[in-house]
């Protein structure tokens, strides 16, 4: 867009790709997140000694943090994202479920708000019938997350569950979902700008999960036809254009037995946006920052135009097999390259990945007419990246590519837990 950008790093990330490649840096701290990537006033410096008119928060850290946003906007400047109030709000996902419940979005069976005690959960449980997942209220990124099978597993999952809250998140409220035993992750993307226009880009399918969390993302689901996506996608966009949502979003939901049922949102760009990128050719950070400076959409639901299938591998600096994350030093870089093949990756020949931050070091994202090219394609592209000194989760995803039931599209969110283990 040619706007000058300025990185902001921590010390240890003195070396990275983004800070070499931006127009001009600042360093905002030591190594522990605390202290840099999460120190408000150090953000804030930075973004006044360089002239910055606009924070854009990236996908961690910061950017779901309410109070962030209202501190950027507060000294003057523009924060790309949605409102503190949207943001607040679809943060405790009490919150948002009964803000989604209320705009006719469909939702999993649970309880209505937080459980007081374990009686109530108790009570609960057995009124949505076992199994059932008890849910910290302020959750992500899989904590505060714990299954109880039956009764007798209760107590326990009770006491897990608001032990991790408390210490990820310093909030133990929970609730209780029923657990679905084979759905699939189907998540929309939508972009609304501050004139009331929303649109949505289709949908991604996130089903291959470890530990709740993503690990390969493909877009469009091989679960869904145009029919049910057309169908999910008008609920959606309706719901927030009457909520009055501004900026990029993506409305999260488990699929079983032809339902749709809304778990969260996210109220910022997601990792696995480039799938969506690929099929609808569109550049949605792009588009977030058009939309922050007031910008109209200029565009409706009925020029966007879905073509062919995107599947990303999320390539983590960790072992493929116990997962252990791997920070270390890159000795030999080699991305692969061709027609339809997308890298975005902090990597490079010699740099160093630190062992401070999330493992996620490149993104494989390939685009092919039809889901059966794109899978050779991939698999052609995973042979080719050569990624030396450290390890890394390429060979996981070889293995993938070249089972039956991944190429047949034939997976739940379970099904990446029992192939590890195979
Ligand atoms: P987080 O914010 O921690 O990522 P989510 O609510 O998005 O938590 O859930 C993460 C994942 O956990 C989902 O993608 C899904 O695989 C699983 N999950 C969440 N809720 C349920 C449920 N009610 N039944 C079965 N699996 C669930």
């Amino acid at each position: 867009m040619g706007i000058p950008t300025v990185a902001v790093h921590s010390t240890a990330d003195a070396e990275a790709m983004h800070v070499r490649l931006a127009d001009e840096s600042v360093c905002i701290g030591p190594p522990a997140a605390r202290d840099s990537y999460l120190n408000i006033p150090a953000l804030l410096s930075a973004a006044t000694i360089t002239g910055a008119d606009a924070i854009h928060p990236g996908y961690g850290f910061l950017s779901e943090n309410a109070g962030f946003a209202e501190t950027v906007e507060a000294h003057g400047l523009t924060f790309i994202g949605p409102s503190p109030e949207h943001i607040r709000m679809m943060g405790d996902k009490i919150a948002a479920k009964r803000a989604m419940a209320s705009l006719g979005v469909p939702l999993v069976p649970g309880s209505d708000g937080a459980l007081p005690d374990l009686a109530t959960a108790r009570e609960v449980a057995a009124g949505i019938g076992y199994p059932v997942l008890i849910k910290a209220a302020a959750g992500g990124g899989g904590r505060g997350m714990k299954v109880a099978a039956d009764p007798s597993e209760l107590e326990d999952a009770w006491r897990l569950a608001r032990a991790e809250a408390r210490a990820a998140f310093g909030n133990d409220a929970v609730y209780i979902e029923a657990y679905l035993d084979r759905p699939r992750h189907i998540e929309l993307q939508v972009l609304a700008d501050a004139h009331g226009n929303v649109v949505h880009f289709g949908e991604r399918d996130c089903s291959l999960q470890r530990r709740h969390q993503k690990l390969l993302e493909e877009a469009g689901s091989p679960a869904l036809n145009p029919a049910a996506r057309d169908a999910l996608g008008e609920t959606v966009t309706g719901a927030l254009a009457r909520l009055g949502y501004r900026n990029a979003g993506t409305l999260e939901f488990l699929y079983q037995d032809g339902r749709f049922a809304f778990i969260e949102m996210n109220t910022r760009l997601q990792v696995e946006h480039p799938v969506t990128e690929m099929v609808c050719g569109v550049d949605l950070v792009s588009e977030q920052i058009r939309i922050a400076a007031g910008q109209e959409l200029g565009y409706r639901q009925s020029d966007i135009a879905f073509s062919g299938h995107a599947i990303e591998c999320r390539i983590n600096a960790e072992d493929p097999i116990g997962f252990t994350p791997t920070p270390g030093r890159v000795t030999t870089y080699h991305a692969p390259g061709g027609l339809g093949v997308r890298i975005d990756s902090a990597l490079y020949a010699g740099c160093f990945v630190p062992p401070y931050y999330d493992s996620l070091v490149a993104k494989l994202i390939v685009h092919a007419p039809r889901r059966a090219d794109a899978i050779n394609r991939l698999r052609r592209a995973l042979d080719e990246f050569a990624v030396h000194g450290i390890q890394t989760t390429v060979p996981l995803h070889q293995r993938i590519v070249d089972d039956p039931e991944f190429q047949a599209g034939d997976y739940t969110i379970h099904w990446l837990e029992n192939f590890v283990a195979k």
